[in-house]
């Protein structure tokens, strides 16, 4: 078996070269060709000896993962459908806006998590993917984009697609090592965002090896809803992840950490629970991302109103935090937030479970 490169951060490189009892250089080199200029053939790498390049063939390669399908939005949102070679998709989604482009990647093929709103989370788990797998989301999308004028580049990065990242820790760190890497992305830490359920020991260990923005999916103001919503809570409960949350913060004076919150209509959209939200918040630096519900087949959710929306961050903004209300994009294609399905194997057989028993909502109030 040949060992694929395009996974490999710099220090996994050098070890790499060290071995063939090459210079550590060689590292960024290969990363360049790699990364940025999207050469996936050894005897193109110009700058390495002849020799070395024939040896490199022998024993390596440079594999992307290909794209199946592609459907762009109405809104200009394109989502991917990407084959991984044990014959499961995922999917990566690209949102253009005015002054930005946001990539958001999959960091495992289904999800673990079975939060009960999200589509990923009901259609069950089957793997974590690789570096390689991750990265090549980026660098996919990153060729794509470049050799297409009109498009604009991606500037952020958000690890909100299809899985919970901090399950699949090393993976996802070599990954994101990679995107800050100026060898081959070069995003800043800021711009590179990890969005998470709430795996605190995961929290604890990225501020020591990876540090970048951090997302929490919150969407409850006490243990008891959110013990509901996202059963990681049993586990991890919110005073507890409030307490990691201020830790991580502290990492910089500038940052703040971002909650998600779903806005579900009757469930967790109250006046009181903006209250209750804006108390258990006071202590963190943070800044909370309302996410309108997108509808998932089979759930009975709904959207919240647009003025409960509004209601519930007036609340926030009056106890000076600071609250923005997401836009869906892309929800037209299933690439919204929570919509992203793939096409896998559930090993866990929780979709199959899950369609024989319909959960009545009133069980969640
Ligand atoms: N497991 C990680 C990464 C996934 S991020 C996490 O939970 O943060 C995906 C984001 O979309 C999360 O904030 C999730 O709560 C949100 N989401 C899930 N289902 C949704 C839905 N149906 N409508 C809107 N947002 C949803």
């Amino acid at each position: 078996m040949k060992v694929n490169l395009i996974g490999h951060p710099k220090n996994q490189l050098i070890e790499f070269f060290a071995e063939l009892g090459e210079p550590g250089f060689r590292a960024s080199q290969v990363l360049k060709w790699i990364h940025q200029r999207g050469v996936t053939e050894f005897e193109e790498m110009t700058d390495l000896s002849k020799l070395l390049r024939a040896k490199l063939a022998e024993i390596a390669v440079v594999e992307g993962l290909k794209p199946k399908t592609e459907i762009v939005s109405a809104d200009g949102t394109r989502k991917w459908l990407l084959a991984l070679p044990d014959g499961n998709c995922i999917e990566t989604v690209f949102i253009p806006e005015d002054s930005r482009g946001t990539l958001c990647i999959s960091s495992q093929v289904g999800c673990s998590l079975n939060c009960t709103f999200c589509a990923t989370g009901r259609q069950g788990f089957n793997r974590n993917l690789s570096s390689a797998e991750i990265i090549s989301q980026l660098w996919h999308v990153h060729n794509e984009l470049r050799s297409d004028n009109n498009r604009r580049p991606i500037t952020n990065i958000v690890l909100m697609g299809m899985g919970e990242p901090l399950l699949n820790y090393e993976a996802v760190v070599a990954a994101m090592l990679l995107m800050l890497d100026d060898n081959a992305y070069g995003f800043s830490r800021r711009r590179v965002t990890l969005s998470t359920a709430g795996i605190i020991p995961g929290i604890e260990r990225l501020l020591t090896d990876c540090p970048v923005s951090l997302a929490v999916s919150l969407h409850a103001p006490h243990d008891e809803l959110r013990n509901q919503l996202v059963p990681l809570n049993r586990k991890y409960p919110i005073a507890e992840l409030m307490d990691a949350c201020r830790k991580y913060a502290a990492f910089d004076r500038r940052w703040r950490v971002t909650f998600e919150y779903i806005m579900l209509k009757g469930i967790n959209d109250s006046v009181s629970q903006a209250r209750q939200l804006a108390r258990i918040l006071t202590e963190v630096p943070a800044k909370v991302n309302l996410i309108p519900y997108n509808t998932v087949d089979g759930l009975q959710y709904e959207r919240s109103d647009q003025d409960a929306i509004d209601r519930f961050r007036d609340v926030l903004l009056s106890q000076h935090i600071m609250t923005i209300t997401r836009k869906t994009r892309g929800d037209d294609v299933d690439a919204a937030c929570g919509q992203l399905k793939g096409k896998f194997t559930d090993r866990t057989h929780r979709s199959a479970k899950l369609a024989a028993e319909a959960v009545p909502l009133e069980s969640l109030v």
